[in-house]
């Protein structure tokens, strides 16, 4: 197949080339050409202006936020084809995704929110979990390309319902990550080391991402790599809590989770790893998780 994927970041980035690597024809497109250029010269994919992308029979977008989605497809709009279908990683919001939704089918391209989780690992090693809205018949036509990206590849329900599930899941880990920070400080505090909590943790009910992976792997050997933008999960945040209160479904723990993460941006910068919560909750307890 003919694909394009926009947005080179740390997912996208990795999602194009294992795309290359399951046999399809892939063009590239990202607002910093050479950047581009330079994911052709280690992949063999082939860097394309925004114009030439239209030429792509499935165009893949994972991209900040929905405003950037939004923009590149009234960018393309003039030029995409009838039977396009766009297939976009972006954790994005529901509403906005429904509105580009109504845009393209005007112009009789189909359009599927399906973001990822799995981080820039599963990224890389094409393990991604994989979440999508939108029509089913577009699903079933683009479900081959997605199994190149993931291990799970689940449609969730009409356009948005990718988008929702993932906000959710996001703010759930963010409330994780905060709550075991200030759990595991205050056992540091009490003499049991992050290692002996994490494995009774890990072996117990209150375990999570957050204990399962994150501390063992970036907060036990103190390295936060940057991986995933803070100012990207607080976005996360505000969407998970769009989506309970459109519900109308009483969320103290979604809201507090909101701030706590607002907070955190202003303080750590948005582009500090999300991880670096951590260093906020010790700095909040004057210790360190160790
Ligand atoms: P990055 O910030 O690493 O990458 C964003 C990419 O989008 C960059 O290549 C950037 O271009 C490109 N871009 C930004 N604006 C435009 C534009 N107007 N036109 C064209 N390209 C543009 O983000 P991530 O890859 O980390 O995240 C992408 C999405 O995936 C986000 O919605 C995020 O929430 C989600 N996500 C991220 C995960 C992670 O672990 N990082 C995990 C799961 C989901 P350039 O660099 O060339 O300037």
């Amino acid at each position: 197949m003919k694909v394009a994927c926009i947005g080179l970041g740390a997912m996208g980035w990795p999602m194009a080339k294992n795309l290359k690597s399951a046999g399809h024809e892939v063009l590239v497109y990202t607002r910093t050409a050479e950047k581009a250029k330079r994911h052709e010269d280690e992949h063999g994919t082939q860097a394309a202006t925004l114009a030439g992308v239209a030429e792509a029979e499935v165009i893949f977008s994972c991209l900040p936020t929905s405003n950037e989605v939004e923009e590149v497809a009234r960018a393309l709009l003039d030029r995409l084809r009838p039977g396009t279908i766009w297939v976009d990683c972006t954790s994005g919001e529901p509403e906005k995704s429904r509105e580009v939704a109504r845009m393209l089918e005007e112009k009789g391209v189909f359009f599927l929110d399906a973001p990822v989780s799995g981080g820039t690992a599963g990224a890389e090693a094409g393990t991604l979990t994989i979440m999508v809205g939108g029509d089913e018949a577009a699903f079933a036509r683009v479900r081959p390309l997605l199994t190149a990206l993931g291990k799970r590849v689940i449609h969730v329900g009409p356009v948005g319902a990718g988008h929702a599930t993932k906000a959710v899941n996001n703010t759930m880990l963010a409330a994780n990550l905060l709550a075991a920070a200030e759990g595991l400080l205050a056992l540091s505090k009490a003499g049991v080391p992050l290692k002996t909590a994490l494995e009774v943790i890990n072996g117990s009910s209150g375990r999570s991402f957050a204990t399962e992976v994150l501390f063992p792997e970036r907060v036990l050997d103190r390295s936060f790599p940057l991986t995933f933008k803070l100012g990207l999960l607080a976005k996360d945040v505000r969407i998970g809590n769009k989506v309970v209160e459109g519900e109308g479904v009483p969320a103290p723990v979604f809201h507090l989770v909101r701030e706590l993460f607002e907070i955190a941006k202003n303080e750590l910068g948005e582009d500090a790893d999300h991880v670096k919560v951590v260093k906020l909750v010790e700095r909040w307890g004057k210790g360190e998780i160790k």
